[in-house]
């Protein structure tokens, strides 16, 4: 029946949606970190569906709050009504951001909500100069493309906006000082050279996509100080590294000093359900011209369920916790695959990890081995992601609720992967 599936999703669904493994796995119902597929087999889910899982499945007090909200008949209502969870949503994070005096608004993905940040930074600073960093993913829109530091896409004049790119993590892990003065530089004279002002910085702490790609040490922290003395706005776009992933509850906190004008979020907020948005100054905030609203941005559903996690995420500090497991799981990968041929290295910070292939005979990075680690994975009973510039990442990301057991397991399984592979 999964071939039948199959191929019925081939004719009725676009070519452009690529399916994982070479029997496509249908998931049809998860409990935790386990997710029992169409073919009958339990699957440890290192991926979190597509990192946004963040709890597990089936949590109880996530599920309990979607269904106290499914009991009034409401799961939609207009945003022109007062809707009680998604203001206390508001409120609470903007406690968490850590920006002075914010306003939240609220989306259903975190594609919108980076066409939000745009839109507000390119009207607040009637520019639409905007730099974003290479290798960078930010979502499927105009705009969120535009940004997008994937060669495929640039040039192609989708949209109104200017876009410079300047470099993201350092190709090396030990890059160090001289690395962020380097691409310091590079920023500084994008923006010197810029013909007017330039509307905003927008940058991953770490680059989820680009391989759990984390920026060197400082890297943010000195990109933010040169943007801010000529008046642009950083955007941190935490669509990934946000609610604790990476150790901290934002990824802009791994470095000093660094507080985002904007930050956007998605993913894991919502415990699985669809919610995005962006926070940040209310005079940013503020600026759009009309107004402008969302018909499903910020339903009762979704800010239920992620009331219920972010009570979660505090309660059982799984932000602390993710970067205990983080710690543990990265380096029983690194222990694990050291001087297997085919690896290049371990990445990453906290729960967002990604490992690195290459080609053995050529030492350059290759999809191939990658594709066949995360296919040995799901033979073994894991799933993991792919990622990289050029595929050549499989992506760790499982839910900040993993077990120290299941980290051992999770790992353990990866590496034996690997290990078939690199034979
Ligand atoms: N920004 C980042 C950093 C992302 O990783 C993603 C999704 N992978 C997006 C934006 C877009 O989010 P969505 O798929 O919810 O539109």
């Amino acid at each position: 029946t999964s071939h039948h599936l199959t191929d019925r999703h081939r004719a009725a669904l676009p070519p452009w949606m690529p399916l994982s493994y070479t029997d496509a796995l249908e998931i049809v119902s998860g409990r935790g970190r386990t997710v029992r597929g169409g073919d009958g087999r339990d699957y440890l889910d290192f991926y979190s569906g597509v990192a946004a899982n963040m709890l597990g499945y089936d949590v109880p007090q996530v599920r309990e709050a979607i269904e106290r909200q499914l009991r009034t008949g409401v799961v939609h209502t207009s945003t022109f009504y007062l809707i009680r969870s998604q203001i206390e949503l508001a409120e609470r994070i903007g406690r968490l951001s850590a920006i002075d005096d914010p306003v939240a608004f609220f989306t259903c993905s975190g594609t919108e909500a980076v066409e939000t940040a745009l839109l507000l930074a390119t009207e607040y600073r009637r520019s639409r100069h905007v730099i974003a960093l290479r290798d960078s993913y930010h979502g499927r829109s105009f705009g969120a493309l535009a940004v997008t530091g994937d060669r495929r896409w640039q040039g192609a004049g989708l949209t109104p906006l200017s876009v410079d790119h300047v470099p993201g993590g350092p190709v090396r892990a030990d890059a160090g000082e001289d690395w962020v003065a380097s691409c310091t530089r590079r920023l500084t004279r994008v923006l010197d050279d810029a013909a007017g002002p330039v509307a905003a910085l927008i940058a991953e702490p770490v680059q989820g996509v680009a391989g759990a790609a984390p920026l060197a040490d400082g890297q943010l922290a000195a990109y933010a100080r040169v943007v801010r003395e000529r008046g642009a706005l950083l955007i941190c776009d935490e669509v990934q590294t946000g609610w604790g992933r990476t150790g901290r509850l934002w990824g802009y906190q791994w470095d000093e000093d660094v507080r985002p004008d904007l930050l956007v979020f998605a993913k894991g907020v919502a415990g699985g359900l669809p919610l995005g948005g962006v926070v940040g100054r209310r005079d940013v905030m503020s600026c759009l011209p009309m107004p402008s609203v969302s018909t499903f941005g910020g339903n009762p559903l979704s800010t239920a369920a992620a009331l219920a996690t972010l009570d979660l995420i505090e309660e059982r500090d799984l932000t602390t916790r993710a970067l205990h497991t983080g710690r543990a799981l990265r380096s029983l990968l690194t222990g694990g695959l050291h001087g297997l041929a085919s690896v290049r290295r371990v990445q990453g910070r906290g729960l967002l990890l990604g490992v690195a292939f290459q080609d053995p005979a050529t030492a350059g990075p290759s999809a191939a081995v990658a594709r066949a680690v995360q296919e040995k994975c799901r033979e073994n009973g894991l799933l993991v992601g792919l990622g990289g510039t050029t595929g050549h990442c499989v992506r760790v990301m499982p839910p900040l609720t993993v077990t120290d057991d299941e980290v051992r397991q999770g790992a353990a399984l990866l590496v034996q992967a690997a290990r078939e592979v690199d034979q």
